[in-house]
């Protein structure tokens, strides 16, 4: 029968899982349900629920520093209105419901390495770097590849990620989910956009999509097109560009059907969301 441990410290939660088999815990929202459909049963849980250093959000030199163990609430009550980091806000508030937002964390939405996970596609947007950790050091990686499927990332056994660092950033950011409702729903699509301008033109942008492969994944053939346009300035010219976006998005998505939705539908929102971003981004920044 498998037993819980509950380290002190993050030296000590390292030692544990680099030995025997044995997995991680945070909020234990996702660990739960997997655990009912019979996974992780034959493994030890290490419990990271005293490592209180994991939990928070400061403001650094080189940017938010946001410890694993942040829950999606708080993460809206600090972002809401910062900036880009609204658009980080706005993706932990359209987790779950009130009970996964007040104890889901942001590192085990990562780890979690679920294709629709909605904080990631905007960690992505705006260049996140995971600090990993183990008994002898620590890595700092970018979250862009860190993703390796549905379920699986590059952390490797007797690690911990113990924060996620934002660069400070002048442009703006958006997020958009799609799903069957409202509140409570896994996401049909997910989208981030972050964009600096200039004169009219588009001098940084990312656009990073969940829900449309085996992980989120970053737009770059859209993101290329773009930088080559001027902000439209007709309907006809945002016309052509939905039509372009739709072509850019063929190659750097190839949504598949399941139980949620199919992979034209989801392709077409994609096309649809991405312009809509865009659009709100290259109008709110002539201002
Ligand atoms: C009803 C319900 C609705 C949901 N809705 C959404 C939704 O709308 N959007 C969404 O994105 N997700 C949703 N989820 C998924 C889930 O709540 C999130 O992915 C959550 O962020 C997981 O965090 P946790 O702290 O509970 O992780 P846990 O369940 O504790 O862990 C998840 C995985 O991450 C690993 N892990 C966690 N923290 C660390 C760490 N610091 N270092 C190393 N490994 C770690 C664990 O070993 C485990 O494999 C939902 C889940 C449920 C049950």
């Amino acid at each position: 029968m498998s037993q819980m441990l509950i380290p002190n410290t993050v030296t000590e939660a390292c030692q544990m899982l680099s030995s025997g088999n044995r997995v991680a815990c945070a909020g234990a929202t996702n660990l739960y349900v997997d655990r009912e459909k019979g996974k992780y049963l034959d493994r030890d849980i290490v419990s990271l629920h005293r490592l209180k250093e994991l939990s928070g959000i400061r403001e650094e030199k080189d940017g938010w520093h946001i410890g694993s163990l942040t829950t999606f609430d708080l993460i809206e009550d600090v972002f809401r209105g910062q900036g880009s980091m609204d658009a980080l806000a706005e993706a932990a508030s359209l987790v779950g419901g009130p009970q996964i937002r007040n104890r889901g964390t942001i590192g085990g939405n990562i780890l979690s390495a679920s294709p629709a996970a909605d904080t990631v596609p905007v960690l992505m947007a705006l260049d996140a770097v995971l600090v990993l950790v183990s008994e002898t050091g620590q890595r700092m990686v970018s979250i862009n590849g860190f993703m390796k499927g549905p379920g699986r990332t590059a952390i490797h056994q007797g690690k911990i990620l113990t924060e996620i660092v934002i660069p400070f950033k002048t442009g703006a950011a958006r997020f958009r989910k799609v799903g069957k409702r409202n509140a409570l729903a896994i996401s049909i699509i997910n989208v981030a956009v972050y964009m600096e301008k200039e004169a009219g033109r588009i001098t940084a942008l990312t656009i990073a999509i969940g829900s449309a492969g085996p992980t989120a994944l970053r737009a770059f053939h859209t993101e290329e097109l773009l930088r080559t346009w001027k902000r439209p300035d007709s309907e006809e010219k945002w016309q052509s560009l939905h039509e372009e976006i739709a072509i850019a998005l063929s190659e750097d998505i190839s949504p598949i059907d399941d139980i949620r939705a199919t992979g034209s539908y989801r392709k077409t929102v994609a096309d649809n969301v991405v312009l809509q971003l865009v659009r709100e981004l290259w109008e709110a920044c002539e201002k």
